[in-house]
């Protein structure tokens, strides 16, 4: 059996399972957010009655995140949705914007966009806040309400996004019914290249297959080629296997993994005992590909599609109107140190937004020291915007008055996921899907530029 068979097997109680076999299983973790918690609450309440409760209040954990720092009220009110339910259903695992449970948030315009403006429990996108607050765990199920949840099959997990419907059933009874997805296999090899990226590895997967060419199919990634990755690059491959379709993205377990995991789950007390999933030397594949990881060159995905690759370096033409970091996919440590790297003493000539994806990724790039200055600064001292405020922000266009939002048809290079007409707001921008390094690179020349020209 494959990764996915395995764990899906383990999870339904059964010796072994195939491709396309219906399978009932139990569900280790259901996390929503604030724009289909409501929804999944609704479905919940109305199938299992007012008085219900969670089937397990430990392994539901809801994160707000999408549309947070704004002004616009149903928006807030969806947060407060949010809110009533955990205190009624006594949920530890809520990672509130205030810490007052009977308050509610309200925009201070004193601090504006770019101060913080959240409370103590708050964790930012929910994809990397899961894996930082000790909730994603080799060999379990995760399911969530975002399509991206994928992400968490860095850790050795299954992990996939669920609609409202499907969660408020997970809700009331932990299980869910799964069809068995046929695995593809992606066999990396060699080591990246100075100035290629994970999201270069993913982009070239991505355009190899076609945005459609892993529908419904779990996405393998090991080989050789997994060691040199750290787990922030890991998180972003496995957060693209849904721009190709996919149900599913998993990899294999190894030190690297343990370490993180182990780490996260005794620094906030959640569950520490797990069972990854080792390989089957007879593991059936739909298909293989093998990555050279050593061949792989900056990568862009052009609009209007994740699939439609071409190399940075051929696309010097294309002048822009604004450079993005930031979302799960492209916000964390690691994607702003690769960032800042290019842009370090240099100066970006159009407008370029900076969104970490978690308040903790906030605190490392406000702590973490250059010479005499943190990364934050050296970023603020390249002319980008950075806000404190960690949330999804633009990545999903959001509220009009939304952090770093396309208004206007503009043309943006972004370290985000997904580049489908209106994404980022206007529904005639266009956004460039780029590694981070790409994206500091195109900044600081307003045209689509391989980092390679500028790193020394
Ligand atoms: S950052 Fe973007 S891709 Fe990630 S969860 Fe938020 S909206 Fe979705």
């Amino acid at each position: 059996m494959t990764l996915t068979e395995k764990i899906l097997a383990r999870a339904a109680g059964k010796s072994g399972v195939q491709a396309g076999e219906n399978v009932w299983v139990n569900a280790d973790i259901l996390m929503t957010h604030d724009v289909c918690g409501p929804g999944t609450i609704g479905v919940f309440k109305r199938e299992f009655g007012p008085q219900a409760r969670v089937w397990d209040p430990d392994k539901v954990v809801i994160i707000p995140d999408h549309y947070i720092f704004t002004a616009d009220s149903k928006s807030n009110r969806n947060v407060d949705i949010l809110r009533d339910f955990v205190r009624e259903q006594s949920l530890p695992y809520f990672y509130d914007v205030i810490d007052k449970p009977s308050g509610r948030w309200v925009f201070d315009s004193s601090k504006g966009m770019l101060k913080r403006q959240y409370g103590s429990n708050y964790a930012g996108v929910c994809h990397t806040a899961l894996p930082q607050k000790g909730h994603t765990r080799p060999g379990e199920i995760l399911f969530g309400t975002d399509s991206h949840t994928c992400m968490a099959g860095a850790f050795n997990e299954f992990a996939t996004g669920i609609g409202n419907t499907d969660a408020g059933f997970v809700m009331g009874t932990g299980k869910l019914l799964l069809k068995v997805p046929e695995t593809m296999h992606f066999h990396l090899e060699g080591k990246l290249q100075k100035g290629v990226m994970a999201k270069d590895v993913i982009l070239h997967c991505i355009g190899e297959i076609g945005f459609d060419g892993a529908t419904y199919r779990a996405m393998q990634f090991d080989g050789p080629g997994v060691a040199g990755l750290s787990m922030d690059d890991r998180m972003t491959i496995a957060n693209m296997a849904i721009e190709a379709g996919g149900k599913n993205g998993i990899f294999e377990f190894d030190a690297q993994t343990q370490a993180f995991v182990d780490h996260r789950c005794k620094l906030n007390g959640t569950k520490s005992a797990y069972e990854p999933v080792e390989p089957d030397k007879s593991q059936k594949f739909v298909c293989e590909l093998v990555v050279d990881l050593t061949k792989l060159e900056p990568t862009v995905a052009c609009h209007p599609d994740p699939g439609r690759r071409a190399l940075a370096k051929a696309l010097g033409h294309i002048k822009l109107d604004r450079a993005y970091i930031g979302s799960c996919t492209g916000g964390k440590t690691g994607d702003f140190l690769d960032f800042a790297r290019v842009l370090l003493g240099k100066r970006v000539v159009i407008d370029t937004f900076g969104v970490p994806a978690t308040p903790e990724i906030v605190h490392d790039l406000q702590t973490a020291r250059w010479g005499d200055k943190t990364v934050w600064e050296i970023l603020v001292d390249a002319g980008v915007q950075m806000t404190e405020n960690a949330s999804c922000a633009a990545c999903l266009g959001g509220p009009v008055d939304t952090f770093g939002r396309m208004n206007t048809p503009l043309k943006c290079i972004s370290a985000t996921n997904r580049n489908f007409p209106g994404r980022m707001g206007h529904k005639e921008s266009q956004v460039f899907l780029a590694s981070p390094a790409t994206v500091a690179a195109s900044a600081l020349t307003g045209r689509i530029t391989d980092p390679r020209e500028l790193l020394s």
